[in-house]
């Protein structure tokens, strides 16, 4: 794009995105952030209130990303604030158990069905992790069968996506990951339940697990096709295996019950993340008692964490998920839905053609009037014209996610002010997206 493209500065960013160069390789902690899809500056926020971000320049932002969705109820909101206050204030790590861990372990298990037992961990990537070692170490079987587009974290074994066909031995995605750790992993075209079949029949007895996005949201939201999860569920109990549904994403953001609330397939392990950190660094995997009970130090299975069940973040997801009732889900359901109606009316309005797809209240839009129905179909979206879209509605200031392959989110904080302000911007964005060229 020229520098017309970008219509306008920020400076204070700018700055610090040049210092953190220097120290920080590309400048950002988590790739994403760079604006490397988009181009322009990365917007270097201070603060959040509500739907609102305010950068370093002082420019205030609708937010549709929420943190990659962990702040369903809106940022600093004040009753969750009050409880890592209090958290604080009684000390911010002792490594040793207490008893926020366990409530917010109840309040997970209350919540999923299928969950019985839940250890607590740091992030979404080590959930993903040990629910990997954990279905090997319980089969005692070496392969895992992932997706195409499913993003389960930066696990090495998990960053192979490259399959070349059915059943065929991943590639290594990134240097880094060695043949051998990709090697286990099959990996398959999303909402195909022939190829898995087909994979489960050129490896007899040999596969640990299906791990799925729950409803995927890492190549834009591309929901599950009716019958997929119970396929998976079905073909891994008919053969042995555990299937695993990464709720990283889904987890308490679709319903009370993440996207177990909304299909009802039962998992054998679950992994979660985001929502149930409150803004903190808190996830988890978990799911059968018996699979569990494999885990150290009840069983064999190695995993551990020196911030496991840390404190503030236990409170922080407790104080989160005790707020998130049915009236807030159907807060943050409608408020969605009225802003998938303001996009898409504007993109039709402009002619652009698009598709706008949704996971209860996770929804992106792909810039091509075919539907998505996995990775391949998502990549052959228009990609230049959500570049001109997102740099017009920053302009305006909505913030949307910085790539094409992302889910947006909402919160219950998304109000009829913030609402508007995504109105006023859309027509010029539509417009932008209208011109644009490859
Ligand atoms: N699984 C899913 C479905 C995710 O969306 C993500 C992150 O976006 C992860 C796992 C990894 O979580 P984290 O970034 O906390 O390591």
């Amino acid at each position: 794009m020229s520098e017309l493209a970008y219509p306008y500065e920020a400076p204070a960013s700018q700055a610090l995105f040049d210092r953190a160069a220097a120290v920080t390789p590309g400048g950002v902690n988590s790739p994403v952030r760079a604006f490397r899809a988009v181009g322009g500056t990365p917007r270097f926020m201070v603060s959040g209130t509500g739907p609102y971000l305010t950068d370093a320049d002082g420019r205030e932002y609708v937010d549709l990303v929420c943190s990659w969705g962990p702040m369903i109820l809106g940022h600093s909101h004040p009753e969750v604030v009050a409880a890592v206050q209090d958290a604080v204030s009684r000390g911010t790590s002792f490594g040793t158990p207490g008893e926020g861990e366990v409530a917010l372990a109840e309040e997970m298990v209350a919540r999923v069905a299928p969950l019985e037992q839940v250890r607590l961990v740091s992030s979404g990537t080590e959930a993903t992790m040990s629910a990997i070692r954990l279905a090997r170490g319980f089969t005692q079987r070496t392969k895992v069968i992932k997706f195409a587009g499913c993003y389960h974290g930066h696990v090495d074994s998990l960053l192979a996506a490259a399959g070349s066909g059915v059943a065929t031995f991943a590639l290594p995605d990134t240097p880094g990951v060695t043949g051998a750790q990709a090697g286990d992993t099959i990996v398959l075209p999303y909402n195909d339940l022939d190829a898995v079949r087909e994979a489960f029949r050129a490896h007899p007895g040999e596969v640990a697990c299906v791990i799925t996005e729950a409803s995927p949201g890492n190549m834009g939201v591309v929901p599950p096709a009716e019958g997929f999860n119970q396929g998976l569920k079905d073909i891994c109990a008919e053969n042995g295996a555990l299937y695993v549904s990464d709720e990283v994403m889904t987890g308490f953001r679709t319903s009370c019950a993440g996207w177990f609330g909304v299909d009802g397939v039962v998992p054998d392990l679950m992994t979660f993340g985001k929502v149930m950190g409150g803004g903190f660094p808190a996830a988890a995997f978990g799911g059968r008692a018996d699979v569990m009970a494999h885990l150290a130090p009840a069983g064999p299975v190695y995993q551990a964490g020196t911030l496991s069940g840390n404190p503030v973040a236990t409170a922080a997801g407790l104080a989160q998920l005790r707020l998130l009732d049915d009236a807030a889900y159907a807060k943050v359901d409608a408020v969605s839905k009225e802003i998938q109606g303001l996009v898409t009316g504007a993109l039709s309005k402009e002619g652009v053609a698009h598709r706008l797809q949704t996971a209860s209240n996770m929804f992106s839009v792909f810039f091509t009037d075919r539907p998505v129905r996995n990775y391949e179909d998502a990549k052959t979206q228009e990609s230049f014209r959500f570049t001109a879209f997102f740099h017009s509605l920053l302009a305006n200031g909505v913030y949307l996610p910085p790539s094409s392959f992302e889910s947006w989110f909402v919160s219950t904080a998304h109000d009829e002010r913030a609402v508007q302000k995504i109105a006023d911007a859309l027509p010029a964005a539509a417009r932008a997206a209208a011109e644009a060229t490859a």
